[in-house]
């Protein structure tokens, strides 16, 4: 099966099994926005817990809070993100599509160098063991000339970026010979810069001096609160202070499902340290940020660093992680050094002093910050991207049968039991009640008592339940059940009462925080 046929059963999966719906379904959704269902609610509720406890409990000198959408219009000015949040956007004359420039051209490179790659898989059968990479990327005339084609566009690509130059970015997608994927053809029309903040006003009279923005980011909540909440928590430097909440951005190209939205959810951190300590503690965050998604995703060859090429004016190192996505490697979170750009410009806008005293030195200074940004929304679609497989298991019967379950962590699966009465008679359903009263309240429970067994198994594999807690004639004898495990569909007998303590071990969040201590 094809990566995009895969992504394309994923995306119906999350909508069957109540994960994720297109906003407003019943007029045809909305361009890039999507509500959480039933079970998608309590993955994202998990996923932001484990982030949270891992950024707060995890370290004492990080602090929340919880600043609000809607912020003064001087925060965007002094920001930058009112002159400077672009994109530059190119429309094809035919098919009349939106594309954004930077992404075409980035697309192209991906693609020269997956050619380098077909090359490369080609030799090295072609060869079988005498194969030396290194030598074969260095001597072979068709690698070479794709190398060559991809560095030379590669720097005009960033010198355009850096000169703001849209002109030169229409001339290497022309140059490139890019075509849009839809008509086919490269009629494309000038490229133009397109503000991705979406606006409002505030109160009832619409004049300019009313303007308000939607946050772009929760970033800036966080840096204009970065004094009260020193003072209140009584910070010393280095701190952290983190945040979760929604960020809204026009996005000229919404595609890919919950990859890119308009309106989504960030999970910040921003760490405030002693000016010329930023690349020591940028390291620090790099690396603790990777062993995070270690603890979620086994399988290490999935996530990868990606050092920026282009650094943001105000950032002297930055760097994403990125995923193995079903259409390839793309950013989940990025990690930033940002120097002390955002608090001076607030000191400048506000007027007010934005430094820490250090009673240690009797210094007073602005503190350098690194950030840690990640997509909730995102990291979710890691999550059920990894997780979701296609197999082929035995039945009742030991016969073959198809069924797709997901693999998600257990600490973070939306049901992470299910209690299920072997048949809905005989005082079973009983007893199974009295088992889901023992774990409900530690434990996410499910109770299900409707269909064949075989087919509730298939149910909970399918949403994603780690464990099944089945009762029988033989707990009605000995209390005792049977405990299914989703991934590898043993079942053992257990009694009930050791079953809080099992389940503790098995899917609580407890254990994965613990493993970083
Ligand atoms: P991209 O290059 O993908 O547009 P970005 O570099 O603009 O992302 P940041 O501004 O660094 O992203 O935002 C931090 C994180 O927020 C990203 O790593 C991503 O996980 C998430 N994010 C950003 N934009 C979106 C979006 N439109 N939809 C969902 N998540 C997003």
């Amino acid at each position: 099966m094809s990566q995009q046929d895969m992504f394309k059963k994923l995306i119906a999966h999350a909508k069957e099994y109540g994960f994720i719906f297109p906003s407003s379904d019943i007029y045809d959704g909305m361009g890039a926005v999507y509500d959480y269902g039933p079970y998608g609610v309590e993955l994202k509720n998990n996923i932001r817990t484990y982030w949270w406890h891992f950024m707060t409990r995890l370290h004492e000198n990080i602090v929340g809070i919880d600043s609000a959408i809607f912020m003064h219009p001087a925060v965007w000015k002094a920001s930058g993100h009112t002159d400077a949040f672009n994109d530059p956007l190119i429309d094809n004359k035919d098919s009349k599509k939106r594309y954004r420039a930077d992404q075409l051209i980035e697309e192209y490179i991906e693609k020269q160098e997956g050619k380098i790659d077909k090359e490369v898989k080609k030799a090295a059968k072609r060869f079988g063991d005498s194969f030396d990479k290194d030598m074969f990327l260095k001597t072979n005339p068709r690698v070479l000339k794709i190398k060559e084609k991809v560095d030379e566009v590669h720097q005009r690509y960033l010198k355009a970026l850096d000169e703001n130059n849209l002109g030169e970015l229409r001339q290497i997608i022309l140059d490139c010979e890019i075509a849009d994927p839809i008509s086919g053809t490269r009629n494309w029309t000038d490229v133009r810069q397109f503000n991705l903040m979406f606006s409002t006003q505030l109160g009832s009279v619409s004049e300019e001096a009313n303007t308000i923005y939607l946050r772009p980011e929760t970033a800036q909540g966080i840096f204009v609160n970065f004094l009260n909440v020193q003072k209140t928590a009584r910070m010393k430097i280095p701190f952290g202070i983190a945040q979760t909440g929604k960020a809204f951005r026009n996005e000229i190209v919404a595609r890919q499902f919950i990859f890119r939205m308009r309106e989504f959810e960030q999970m910040e951190m921003q760490y405030f340290v002693k000016p010329g300590e930023e690349l020591k503690w940028f390291e620090y965050w790099k690396e603790k940020r990777m062993q995070w998604h270690l603890s979620l995703v086994a399988d290490q060859d999935k996530l990868r660093y990606h050092d920026h090429d282009k650094l943001a004016h105000y950032a002297n190192a930055a760097t994403d992680i990125e995923f193995e996505f079903p259409m390839g490697f793309r950013e989940v979170e990025g990690i930033h050094s940002r120097t002390d750009f955002d608090l001076l410009r607030h000191q400048e806008f506000s007027g007010k002093k934005m430094q820490y005293y250090d009673p240690e030195t009797g210094e007073s200074y602005v503190p350098y910050v690194i950030e840690t940004s990640i997509g909730l929304d995102r990291m979710f679609l890691l999550i059920l991207s990894y997780a979701y497989r296609e197999e082929k298991v035995p039945n009742a019967e030991g016969k073959p049968e198809d069924r797709v379950v997901l693999k998600i962590p257990p600490a973070l699966a939306p049901v992470q039991a299910a209690i299920l009465p072997l048949v809905k008679k005989d005082g079973l359903p009983e007893i199974a009640r009295e088992i889901f009263d023992l774990l409900n309240l530690d434990v996410y429970c499910q109770y299900d008592e409707k269909d064949s067994i075989g087919r509730r198994y298939r149910r909970q594999d399918a949403i994603g339940t780690p464990y099944c807690i089945t009762t029988d004639q033989q707990t009605l004898e000995d209390r005792t059940v049977t405990l299914r495990d989703r991934d590898s569909m043993e079942q053992i007998r257990v009694k009930i009462e050791e079953l809080p303590g099992i389940l503790k071990e098995k899917v609580s969040m407890r254990k994965l925080l613990q493993s970083f201590i």
